[in-house]
């Protein structure tokens, strides 16, 4: 496995392996790698191609008062790790590489992009989509992989594929949870012992809503009281956002009649979490995958 830190040494190598008839896999992460992170990395793999994984903590996506500077940085074991897993090159890149003094551009996904997390976030969603467009076009991947975890990141990723005629295919991978049900994330390690016990509430949360559909409720009101109901079980918890939107416009429905996705946002203590559901129509019944 080979770590690369400056672009024109990505640039030359993704160039050399993909004339040399490779096909690139790209998984973009900001480090501190866990089961999510490697379920993208064999997901990859399985499509036969050679892995990059990208480790880089992009400063362009945290707000003013957020958590840039504690983010939980474990570069050597995340190499350990990707390197016992068979990956190719990881591409750790600094901020100074990636953004130099003269740096000017930056691409926004219009309309998705100040929704939902963008409401509370903003500007997180413009600099995601400017690393990951920069990333692209650095490792020139066939494809890249997406945890649904972030659901509308994943979703703007694709719109942005899709309007500037990107020719690589976005590949969704499942949630990967801990056996109570919490989505694994780099930010769970910031929990305390009584907060990452509170917060599989967030997950239970999803299931409620999840067995009440396939009771048949189809209304969004009451979909959503048992939700944040039981989202305020849990004192440790203040609710951000509870919502069901149609999955490809983002846009919040009364009922439900399409592939829609339920959001959740919450802080635990002081730190935040994001879950979602699936709610996928299957002909009369809907499917929820939480
Ligand atoms: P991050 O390092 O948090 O920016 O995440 C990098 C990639 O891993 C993103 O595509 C995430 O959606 C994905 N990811 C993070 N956590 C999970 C998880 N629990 N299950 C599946 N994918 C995940």
């Amino acid at each position: 496995m080979e770590i690369i830190r400056s672009i024109v040494r990505m640039k030359r190598i993704a160039q050399r392996a993909r004339s040399d008839g490779a096909v690139l896999g790209l998984v973009p992460t900001m480090g501190a790698l866990h089961e999510g992170h490697f379920s993208l990395v064999r997901s990859a793999q399985d499509r036969g191609s050679s892995v990059v994984v990208s480790i880089f903590v992009n400063p362009r996506q945290f707000g003013p008062n957020e958590d840039l500077e504690k983010y939980p940085r474990s570069f050597e074991s995340d190499c350990a790790a990707l390197e016992s897993l068979g990956v190719d090159y990881v591409f750790a890149p600094t901020p100074e590489e990636m953004y130099p003094e003269e740096f000017r551009t930056s691409v926004q996904v219009e309309g998705l992009s100040n929704k939902l997390e963008g409401r509370s976030r903003p500007d997180h969603f413009r600099g995601v989509t400017t690393v990951v467009l920069k990333l692209f076009e650095i490792v020139q991947p066939s494809f890249a992989c997406f945890g649904r975890k972030d659901a509308q990141q994943l979703r703007i990723v694709e719109q942005m594929v899709a309007d500037l005629n990107l020719s690589i295919t976005i590949v969704s991978c499942p949630i990967v949870r801990s056996p109570d049900g919490l989505a694994l994330s780099s930010r769970n390690a910031y929990l305390l012992a009584q907060e990452r016990q509170a917060a599989t509430v967030l997950y239970r949360a999803l299931d409620r809503a999840r067995r009440k559909i396939e009771a048949g409720e189809r209304n969004v009101v009451p979909l959503i009281r048992e939700v944040r109901e039981t989202l305020a079980e849990k004192d440790l918890v203040t609710v951000d956002y509870a919502e069901i939107v149609a999955e490809r416009i983002f846009e919040p429905v009364e009922q439900l009649k399409e592939n829609c996705l339920l959001l959740v946002a919450a802080l635990v203590g002081s730190t935040r979490l994001i879950d979602n559901a699936r709610i996928e129509q299957r002909g009369d019944s809907f499917e929820v995958t939480v």
